[in-house]
């Protein structure tokens, strides 16, 4: 539940509110801002409770949080949750765009990579080091090796990074090189692996597996900030449905449903939804029309030979196209300037 205080209410009123919770064994998250005192206690909702909490002096509010999510409740943040990444913000005015290939393969492919997003004005890279794939005989990614060529790359180039970590044993190396965790579709559930994700440091990309319902989805977000990880920026990135002129379809109700849900940043992946680079374009088209956050794309300098999701990954002139299309801030500022130079 959320235990909201009035404006007027003095300290002594908010140490009551403290004391009771802990009288009650409950831990209490403090999400207050400049203007409204406001006091989580995670947990499975419990009507005679919230009345106790609601009589207590200087207690405006206490709203139920029905569902069994409160740290991602929408009411724990209305103002909404902004996550800011070496000057990128998650959840602000203004969508924020990766990109990269699915997998580090080489030095070179990660830099061509950097350079040419950062002529777009794209300053976040993708990059998968560990890769979860379907047949255990297919490239796996470099692993260690990849993590070390994104830290260099990071180096020459200023470009933060993302890259997921597939499970437990390889959270530590991911989480003290990349600027943000992801945590992939597959891995959603996986328990053990969103409580370490809520023991880090790190910003986590959690991505919403093919079959979760937003219930499903903001359990998971809620598994990590349950742990005390308050970055959690969640992605849409398709679902299992029955059409095959697509490889998953891409949810675009998800994004308003789950703005009304929670306070939590909203990215969305038209690649993997896609499944087909044709249709990426559109797709992201659609997903900021419908107000996400921002989008993260694969792209590749020869995608014909990507070591995985060839058929995904846009080539550098079509994510200039993107960009242009979506009129992506950075890239808007960075082109006007560079229609200024003189020939
Ligand atoms: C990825 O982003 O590299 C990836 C594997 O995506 P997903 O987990 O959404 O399939
Ligand atoms: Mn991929």
């Amino acid at each position: 539940m959320i235990v909201q205080m009035n404006h007027n209410a003095s300290p002594a009123d908010v140490a009551m509110v403290r004391k009771k919770a802990e009288e009650m064994s409950m831990s209490l998250v403090d999400f207050s801002d400049e203007i409204t005192l406001r006091l989580v206690l995670p947990g499975k909702h419990d009507p005679y409770l919230a009345r106790e909490f609601a009589e207590l002096r200087g207690v405006n509010d206490v709203v139920a949080t029905a569902h069994g999510h409160c740290l991602t409740h929408r009411a724990a943040n209305p103002a909404g949750t902004i996550i800011d990444v070496r000057g990128n913000i998650f959840g602000g005015d203004l969508p924020v765009v990766i990109a990269g290939p699915c997998a580090v393969e080489s030095y070179d492919q990660m830099m061509q990579t950097a350079v040419a997003l950062s002529e777009l004005g794209i300053s976040i890279l993708r990059g998968g080091a560990f890769k979860p794939r379907t047949s255990p005989y297919d490239f796996q990614g470099l692993g260690e090796e990849a993590l070390r060529i994104l830290e260099r790359v990071r180096a020459e180039t200023g470009m933060a990074f993302i890259t997921e970590a597939t499970g437990v044993g390889c959270f530590d190396a991911v989480e003290s090189a990349a600027d943000i965790v992801q945590i992939g579709a597959r891995n959603m559930q996986n328990v053990e692996l969103l409580k370490r994700a809520g023991r880090s440091h790190r910003p986590i990309l959690l991505k919403r597996h093919f079959s979760a319902t937003i219930d499903e989805f903001l359990h998971a977000a809620e598994y990590v900030m349950a742990e005390g990880n308050r970055n959690v920026i969640l992605c849409e990135r398709g679902i299992r449905s029955f059409v095959d002129h697509a490889r998953f379809t891409l949810d675009v109700a998800l994004i308003p449903a789950l703005q009304a849900r929670t306070h939590l940043p909203i990215l969305v992946d038209p690649s993997h939804a896609a499944g087909d680079r044709r249709l990426v374009i559109p797709l992201a088209r659609a997903a900021l029309a419908a107000d996400a956050d921002g989008l993260i794309v694969e792209a590749h300098p020869c995608p014909n030979e990507s070591a995985c999701d060839a058929r995904q990954a846009l080539n550098f002139d079509d994510l200039e196209v993107l960009m242009r299309e979506i009129e992506y801030p950075p890239f808007m500022t960075t082109a006007a300037l560079a229609a200024e130079v003189p020939a």
